[in-house]
């Protein structure tokens, strides 16, 4: 074991120092694109403009606002809203210059101003025409354009010159409408690197172990907590502080209140006025030693859930389905479910005991058992809520979703499971199963990867990627298996 890694396994909780092997393999953190980030992002629209002295302007800007509504996106951000005629891409320039009184807006001194109102689908026509009547400038001679605009942000300053030559001035924002954001995927690729190796060791060290006691696929789960001191107190004191002072709430509504729709853990979330905020919270968190004993506390990370695959289990090994529930990242996700409830129901606990349990998220390994008896670090908050999963193999389409739903904050996999995955966003040749002439359904594969850890549509995103490793020995599964 390598020093640096030495220098990881010592800050490990004492359940997983327990459970890791002696050898453990080094591999590397390669992010998942978003389906968005694999195809073209220049989506148009059309968009209303007029034109008016620049005493007006302002007048003009507030009646377009009014009618476009709070929306951010209807307000198109990431478009300037004032031109000057001399900044207007070269085809609109000739096109407007010979439109009305164009050809004396467009001299050298001329003060007037081409404005965006805003997206043509979103604007009433007749309501816009009524609104620029009455301002006192223009009323006698309304001009309405309408341009192509790029509808999202763009993602460079290169393209951002770009469009602003082709359609109307762009502005970069160093955002990335299309996944999370470049600086929020190189600090936390920095963080989750650190040890990644080890919970990818322990989650092949589980899944060897389901197979050889032939309770399932060799395909492994970990779930783990990452505590960073000084982001994450500060975030949960003012959650706590927030909520106290508005009324006597349990931690129960507290949980609720945390799991709002749309709501995102701290780290996978691109929402860029936080930006600066995590990386202050971070640099405080790992700054100087020398105040005081609350910036000495380190990174902490703890194992929450460890599972193997046991799909066979109970179950006669025919066809390659077996039992869905038994999917190793469902039982840890379940593992984590009952640990919280555990904590809540501490007296009544009392197990009901079935012949046949659907759910397999009993402990069945050894392992499995030190890690589900170990208590939760951090029992509050929603189910999975900004907790971390190492799995060897891409997880299935029902898995994806449920970890999704469980508000897992980031995910780690090493295998694609090309033709089941739900994860990866590229598409799908059509000989991925590598036997297309045996194969039973024919040439199978094809169509668009899901890439359902960063949908947006989906209210919950996380950061994810793929672990590479050429020293760790493969888990190879039937690539039809669902994971
Ligand atoms: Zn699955």
């Amino acid at each position: 074991m390598s020093d640096s890694m030495k220098e990881v396994v010592e800050t490990l909780d004492p359940v997983s120092r327990r459970l890791i092997p002696a050898n453990i393999d080094s591999g590397t953190l390669v992010p998942l694109k978003t389906t968005l980030e694999l195809r073209d992002n220049l989506s148009l629209g059309l968009a209303y403009i007029t034109r008016a002295p620049t005493r007006y302007t302002n007048d003009i800007v507030t009646i377009a606002r009014a009618l476009a509504g709070d929306d951010a996106a209807k307000n198109l951000p990431h478009l300037r809203r004032c031109s000057k005629p001399v900044d207007l891409p070269p085809h609109l320039k000739s096109q407007f210059m010979n439109e009305g009184n164009g050809r004396t807006i467009h001299t050298g001194k001329s003060n007037w101003l081409y404005i965006l109102l805003g997206p043509k689908d979103e604007l009433p026509y007749d309501e816009l025409l009524r609104g620029l009547a009455s301002v006192d400038g223009i009323r006698d001679d309304i001009f309405i354009g309408i341009v192509p605009v790029p509808l999202l942000a763009p993602t460079s300053q290169v393209q951002a010159n770009l469009w602003s030559q082709q359609f109307w001035q762009t502005v970069y924002r160093k955002n990335n409408p299309l996944g999370p954001h470049p600086s929020n995927i190189c600090r936390t690729t920095s963080v989750v690197s650190r040890d990644a190796s080890v919970w990818m060791t322990l989650a092949h060290q589980v899944a060897r172990k389901s197979r050889d006691a032939g309770l399932g696929e060799p395909i492994g789960a970990v779930i783990i907590k990452r505590t960073i001191p000084g982001k994450f107190d500060s975030a949960k004191n003012e959650a706590f502080k927030s909520e106290r002072s508005n009324s006597n709430v349990t931690q129960g509504s507290l949980a609720t209140t945390e799991a709002a729709p749309g709501d995102m853990p701290e780290t996978s979330t691109s929402h860029h006025s936080r930006e600066p905020r995590n990386n202050d919270t971070i640099e405080d968190a790992t700054g100087s030693d020398t105040s005081g004993p609350e910036q000495e506390a380190k990174e902490t990370t703890q194992i929450v859930a460890l599972a193997g695959d046991a799909r066979w289990y109970q179950q006669e090994k025919v066809g390659r389905t077996g039992n869905p529930m038994g999917h190793a990242a469902l039982r840890a996700i379940s593992m984590v479910a009952q640990k919280l409830v555990r904590t809540e129901n501490r007296a009544e606990n009392t197990p009901d005991i079935m012949e046949f349990e659907a759910f397999q998220d009993g402990p069945l390994l050894d392992h499995e058992q030190v890690v589900f008896d170990a208590e939760h670090p951090c029992p509050d908050g929603y189910l999975c809520h900004d907790l971390e999963l190492y799995l060897t193999h891409e997880p299935c389409v029902m898995c994806a979703m449920a970890i999704l739903h469980s508000r897992m904050g980031r995910i780690v996999f090493r295998h694609r499971m090309p033709l089941t995955g739900g994860m990866s966003s590229e598409d799908r040749g059509y000989d991925i199963c590598g036997n297309p002439t045996t194969c039973e359904s024919g040439p199978c594969g094809g169509g668009r990867g899901l890439g359902l850890h960063w949908r947006k549509e989906l209210n919950w995103s996380m950061l994810g990627w793929e672990w590479e490793t050429d020293t760790v020995e493969r888990l190879i599964v039937d690539p039809h298996l669902h994971a």
